[in-house]
């Protein structure tokens, strides 16, 4: 499976922002993003310039960085949205934030996305009781996550887990914690995601 692996810190000076994509260390001062400034690379100091095309591609790039999804698979993203009943960037971000990684991470089971991508392709995570090691897995409404029975322990997810206290569980889904088990109550609605994300940007973009 292919995905990006270069350093991740780079992502976010690049968008300017923090995109939380190294678990732990995002929450401290070790946060490349509070130490250094300006895009990363030789003339990441100069003024940028910020056309139409350019505020567009950099809106699609931030999503495409959050959610770890590479350019292809990204655009069979956009294209699914736009041919269902709905809003097509809305509809893009939500489908986006029912993968299986996904939920895997915002139920604190794994430090970071990437991490919670790892756990789901080892096959360390069974939905409605089934193992599902496919990250990109949609999640549906009643759905059950939990860690395989032999892993709860694991080192990495007990750090994980206590470590996510310190982030805040979207009320759409429930946890517990004792069982490392969650609940998907809900599906996620546009006013539970990022606010600083401009989805109609990236409609534009791939529009074009
Ligand atoms: Fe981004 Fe985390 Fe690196 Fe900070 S530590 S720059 S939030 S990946």
């Amino acid at each position: 499976m292919a995905r990006y692996t270069d350093a991740k810190c780079k992502l976010c000076r690049r968008e300017g922002e923090k995109l939380f994509l190294k678990g732990e260390r995002c929450y401290t001062n070790k946060c490349s993003l509070e130490r250094r400034d300006g895009v990363p690379g030789q003339h990441g100091k100069r003024r940028q310039s910020f056309s139409e095309y350019k505020l567009q591609l950099r809106a699609k790039q931030k999503v495409r960085r959050i959610y770890g999804v590479l350019e292809k698979q990204f655009r069979k993203y956009y294209q699914r949205a736009a041919s269902a009943k709905g809003v097509t960037g809305t509809e893009m971000l939500i489908a986006l934030e029912r993968r299986l990684d996904n939920i895997v991470y915002k139920m604190g089971f794994g430090l970071s996305r990437a991490h919670a991508r790892q756990l789901v392709s080892h096959g360390l995570i069974l939905v409605n009781g089934k193992k599902v090691n496919i990250p990109s897995y949609q999640i549906s409404v009643g759905d059950t996550i939990e860690v395989l029975p032999k892993s709860k322990q694991k080192a990495d997810i007990q750090s994980a887990m206590s470590f996510a206290q310190s982030r805040v569980i979207p009320d759409w889904l429930s946890l517990d914690k004792d069982n490392v088990k969650g609940v998907v109550n809900a599906l996620p609605v546009r006013e539970n995601l990022s606010p600083t994300i401009n989805e109609q940007l990236i409609v534009e973009l791939y529009s074009r």
